[in-house]
């Protein structure tokens, strides 16, 4: 079967000459049968409209902090390794792939750019959600539901490494995961194929929980599906 391709995006620090991207991303969409693609960051709006063409699904991918100027916030000391290339390449993946109803997943900071694309705010900073080691130990529980239900148990354990959080919720959006504290660690488009992010790292937890790697297969699932679409569409 033709496998779905997912543009990832990558991490970046202003002035770095280098892109980074964790491979557990590209390791479990490979495994779930999708064909994952690393996107370079442009400001190059016909490049990225093209990139979004010839693809069937959008991952935003962990990473730094967004600026907190593109959700009416002040600069703070406490935003770290902030891309402006970054912050404007994801915002307009998302628009474009928004106008073509295509499935998105965001991951830690890609939750986060979800929120603010759709005119939502973040904390800053909060506490209590940077783990000191493991990626794949448990943090805390969240309670999930809404699109997660099938997929995560109702009370469903997750690992936790982010230091800010959705703070007002973007247009269209909605919760479907809250932590023990009432951060909220899910969002989705309830009017929307599939427009999903999670605050907490599933692909770290791929090997020890099955509902991580349900999550992906989901994902894949209606990627394949819109890719099956778009062919119709032709
Ligand atoms: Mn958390």
């Amino acid at each position: 079967m033709k496998r779905p391709v997912i543009l990832l995006t990558v991490n970046h620090e202003n002035d770095s000459e280098t892109y980074r991207i964790k491979r557990t991303y590209s390791d479990v969409l490979i495994n779930v049968g999708a064909l994952p693609l690393a996107l370079p960051l442009s400001d190059d709006k016909n490049f990225l409209k093209e990139s979004i063409r010839s693809a069937h699904g959008l991952l935003l991918t962990g990473g730094g902090d967004i600026a907190p100027e593109l959700y009416g916030e002040e600069q703070s000391e406490k935003c770290e390794s902030v891309s402006s290339l970054r912050d404007r390449t994801e915002l307009t993946l998302i628009e474009y792939a928004l106008e073509k109803r295509m499935p998105i997943l965001g991951i830690c900071r890609g939750i986060q750019v979800m929120n603010v694309a759709l005119g939502g705010t973040l904390y800053r900073d909060i506490s209590g959600h940077m783990a000191q080691g493991g990626y794949d130990k448990v943090h805390h529980m969240v309670e999930t539901e809404k699109i997660l239900e099938g997929i995560c148990p109702h009370n469903y354990a997750v690992n936790s490494f982010h230091h800010q959080a959705v703070r007002v919720l973007g247009d269209e959006l909605d919760v479907c995961a809250r932590a023990y504290d009432g951060t909220t660690e899910g969002i989705y488009m309830p009017k929307y194929p599939f427009f999903v992010g999670v605050q907490w790292h599933p692909e770290r937890m791929v090997n020890a929980d099955t509902s991580s790697r349900k999550l992906f297969k989901e994902f894949v699932r209606r990627c394949t599906e819109y890719m099956n679409d778009s062919k119709e569409r032709e």
